[in-house]
């Protein structure tokens, strides 16, 4: 038996947590026996007839506690997995729309097949949003066969899909993505030009996983459906060599925080006379635009630790996850006066189609819930501006991880010093070290020095996004006898880190290696103390499996199936390889079980933190790598004055406790002393971000109205299929109304302005219309074949003003950053231009939908019979 089901034993009733709650675990565990007895088959049908009685009436507690006893049952039965009672507790949570807190190795991921299956019932379509797609297609490739078993589909949507993929896997009840696919398909969804080629259904049920990553520290990161634009590089390096040109101070002053620099009246000045120019913010010659982004890449943006230069390219790091963020470019501009800065190759700007947050994303759906293991710090956020409760689910067991008092350094040097020796001496007893940097060239540092020291087989996870599926097999090992991981925050997230390795990756490990080296007829070398017995017959048995089927056909396996065990078999091939892998597992064991009580007995996974992060959250799911369903542990942070949160934010703070040349950490009265400062400093610069986070979501509402506004009347161009209307609905797109709200219409030709009453002069603005162009007749206009014409045609036309419009505001709002109104909110001033200009672009749109249609009519005339 390789799958062990634990007792599920009672675990502590939080006074916290409403007891209505624990009263829906019990009755769910209460149909255990019942449901136990059933065929697979009859659960099957149990959940179908719960799908027809909630695609009626939903939300009833029988149904859910049904549905969850139902899809537990499965879950035991398939993968061997009986939900716990917290984990029971995480889904009823989540199924409310809430947050479930749950920390690392309490099992999110059987956790969200609860509400995904009692969500599904209502044939709406549930979508589970992981960070990265490994994660997304391990975790849907692990719980399929419970979806399957219970009757639902399921789909995965993977980077690179084509419109009739995703589609299809879209239409799944139950679908896992990555929060960056589902927004893209949004955004490009509402862009398309005809309503077949859409791929998103209804926005029903969404469960994120690292919910806090997504919501918060992305929050400020829109996403943006972009298309190249001409390159303007010549202006560049002029740009760079006059911002180096400019004094602080004098010319300008800077802002670190918020990384803005502004120019001050001599900067100005001294600007105009360069470039001979009194209007340095003329849209069609806007220097201050490129000297401002070249002042802000040479002042904000340092390499190696906002960047990495890498085949020349510039590739944006994300502070958050100290990952590479692929595809990532910072916009309006100033990645090109980066990648001018580094000398590389400027690529051309790239113009903005649409855009939105993750925030208003989000919150498109009926019902949105998270999870992660750390919530609570930012449960203010989460209830302010998503309306999302935060419930801390308890742990299976104890939490037995120390958590020890930080290390306090005045230096930098001293501080790697005692990490340093922390690790060495970590290392010399076998004790697995996994230690947590916030920049690549910190993580570099320490890998540097390990190596120099002889320490060689250290891990460092380099942060690439296209590494995410090794690098979760190297953290997986990070829990190993002697192994030493350096990873950037979030390297390998996702992934359970288990005492004395993960057994489940060794064995899948040792299989494909051996296959390989006996396909090659390679000397076997194994890397594992092979002894005789067991081994001998599994290599029989493999050697045997060479010979009796095509290398090809195995090959083709292992290229498909990353994760074995979850994999379920449906050739006598893939029997076979499971059943060695099996074989091998069991082989295993032992060794592994022997390193698991010695890691135990050394205390656990050391964590070490080399620095706070500007989020106390951040910090503790570094923490919460260790310790896992109990298990010893022991986390310990080593930080000092020098730190670039010091720097960033308050760099003058700890003067007084500078220069003692002290390599030593502090101690006594200085220790309690700095540790307040610290704590103090990291909960301003936490409220700051806070801060900074509302006030720019306050200026993208203000674009997300407008796009809302927008694009309801885009859709209603895209739906409409009787030409009447459609030209009815152009004309009364000027007020924003759909017809027959508002009858008193506008209607804006290119060269006049006319006023309709739309339900006595219905025809009247055609023959308007007609007038203007004086070239067609009615009965053309309502021609089919013209309808679809002209749709494109106003589709196109839309699009175009919409990405000029959002062009401008953009502009508007670094300018309005930038000149410092004086004693005006720049909220209060960005609205009323961004009314201004959205009031602007629905004339103009019109205008040139009108204009559009002539002149395509003009241009076909005769294949119109004009
Ligand atoms: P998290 O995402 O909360 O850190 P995971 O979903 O990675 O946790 O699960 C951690 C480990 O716990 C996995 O190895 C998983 O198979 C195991 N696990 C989860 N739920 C159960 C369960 N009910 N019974 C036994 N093992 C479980």
């Amino acid at each position: 038996m390789i799958f062990k089901i634990d007792n599920i034993g009672t675990f502590f009733r939080q006074p916290k947590i409403s007891p209505a709650y624990y009263d829906l675990v019990d009755q769910i565990l209460s149909l255990e026996p019942k449901y136990k007895s059933l065929s697979d088959s009859e659960i099957k049908f149990s959940v179908n007839k719960l799908r027809k009685q909630n695609s009626k009436q939903g939300n009833r507690t029988q149904d859910i506690v049904q549905s969850f006893a139902l899809t537990r049952e499965i879950a035991s039965r398939k993968l061997g997995l009986k939900h716990f009672e917290t984990q029971l507790l995480g889904g009823l949570v989540l199924n409310d729309g809430k947050i479930a807190e749950m920390k690392t190795g309490e099992g999110k991921t059987l956790v969200a097949t609860l509400p995904a299956c009692y969500q599904a019932l209502k044939g709406q379509g549930v979508h589970i949003v992981t960070v990265n797609e490994y994660l997304a297609k391990r975790d849907k490739e692990l719980l399929q066969i419970i979806y399957h078993s219970l009757g639902f589909t399921v789909g995965l949507i993977r980077e690179g899909m084509e419109t009739l993929e995703r589609q299809y896997n879209y239409a799944c009840d139950i679908t896992y993505t990555t929060n960056t696919e589902v927004g893209f398909d949004y955004l490009r969804d509402l862009m398309v030009d005809s309503i077949k080629t859409r791929v998103l259904r209804s926005f029903n049920y969404c469960i994120i996983d690292e919910v806090d990553s997504v919501l918060i520290d992305e929050a400020q990161t829109p996403l943006i459906l972009s298309t190249p634009r001409e390159l303007t590089s010549d202006k560049y390096p002029k740009a760079l060599w006059v911002a180096k040109q400019l004094v602080p101070n004098r010319h300008f002053t800077a802002k670190y925080r918020s990384k803005q620099a502004s120019l001050t009246e001599e900067g100005y000045n001294f600007l105009s006379e360069i470039f001979q120019t009194n209007d340095l913010y003329d849209p069609k010659n806007p220097w201050l635009a490129f000297v401002e982004n070249a002042l802000r890449s040479l002042l904000f943006y340092q390499k190696d630790q906002d960047y990495i230069v890498q085949n020349n390219t510039i590739q944006i790091i994300d502070k958050f996850t100290g990952r590479v963020a692929k595809d990532r470019k910072w916009s309006d501009g100033l990645h090109q006066a980066i990648e001018c800065k580094e000398n590389v190759q400027i690529t051309p700007e790239s113009q903005t189609l649409n855009s939105i947050t993750y925030p208003k994303f989000f919150s498109l759906y009926k019902k949105l819930s998270g999870m992660t293991g750390t919530a609570k710090t930012s449960e203010q956020e989460f209830r302010e501006f998503y309306g999302l409760e935060v419930v801390v689910i308890p742990t299976k067991r104890p939490i037995q991880r120390k958590d020890l008092d930080d290390f306090i350094f005045e230096t930098k040097k001293a501080k790697f010093r005692a990490v340093i020796d922390t690790i060495v001496k970590a290392y010399s007893t076998g004790r697995p070290v996994l230690v947590g940097t916030t920049t690549i060239e910190d993580s570099e540092i320490i890998a540097e020095t390990l190596k120099s020291l002889g320490l060689d087989d250290c891990q460092l996870l380099n942060a690439k996004p296209e590494n995410s599926e090794s690098e979760a097999g190297i953290v997986a090992q990070s829990g190993a006898v002697n192994s030493v991981t350096i990873a950037t925050n979030m390297a390998g997230r996702g992934t359970d880190i288990i005492l004395g390795g993960n057994l489940k990756y060794i064995a899948n490990d040792l299989l494909r290696q051996l296959i390989y080296q006996l396909i090659n007829s390679n000397p076997l070398d194994i890397g594992l103390s092979v002894g005789l017995g067991n081994f001998n017959t599994i290599l029989f048995d493999l050697k045997n499996l060479l010979v009796q089927f095509d290398t090809f056909a195995i090959q083709n396996y292992f290229d498909e199936v990353s994760d074995i065990e979850s994999y379920v078999p449906q050739t006598s091939l893939d029997i076979r390889i499971r059943n060695l892998y099996i074989a091998l597992l069991n082989y295993c064991n032992n060794q592994w079980s022997e390193g698991r009580q010695m890691v135990c007995d050394l205390g656990g996974l050391l964590i070490i933190g080399t620095s706070r992060h500007e989020s106390r959250r951040i910090d503790n799911q570094l923490r919460g790598r260790s310790g896992r369903q109990g298990d010893p542990g022991e986390s310990r942070f080593f930080i000092s004055l020098e730190d670039d949160l010091v720097k960033r934010y308050d760099p003058n703070i700890f003067l007084p406790f500078m220069g003692r040349e002290n390599l030593n950490s502090f101690s006594g009265a200085d220790y309690i002393a700095l540790n307040k400062i610290f704590n103090s400093l990291q909960d301003r610069v936490e409220k700051f971000l806070y801060e900074n986070r509302k006030s720019s979501s306050a200026f993208e509402e203000i674009y997300e109205y407008h796009q809302r506004l927008y694009f309801i009347f885009r859709e209603s161009i895209l739906e409409y299929h009787e030409p009447l209307n459609l030209l009815l609905n152009l004309c009364s797109f000027r007020s924003m109304n759909l017809p027959k709200s508002s009858n008193e219409i506008d209607i804006y030709l290119p060269a006049s302005r006319i006023s309709f009453n739309i339900d006595t002069n219905k025809y009247l603005y055609l023959s308007a219309l007609l007038s203007a162009s004086l070239i067609i007749s009615y009965d053309q206009i309502i021609n089919k074949e013209f309808l679809s014409i002209s749709k494109k045609i106003i589709l196109e036309a839309m699009d175009q003003k919409w990405m000029e419009y959002g062009e401008r505001i953009a502009l508007s709002r670094d300018t309005i950053g930038l000149q410092a109104y004086a004693q005006r909110d720049p909220l209060i001033e960005y609205n009323r231009f961004c009314s201004q200009e959205f009031s602007e672009l629905l004339i103009q749109t019109q205008s040139l939908i009108i204009q559009s249609l002539i002149n395509f009519i003009e241009l076909n005339k005769t294949y119109l019979g004009v």
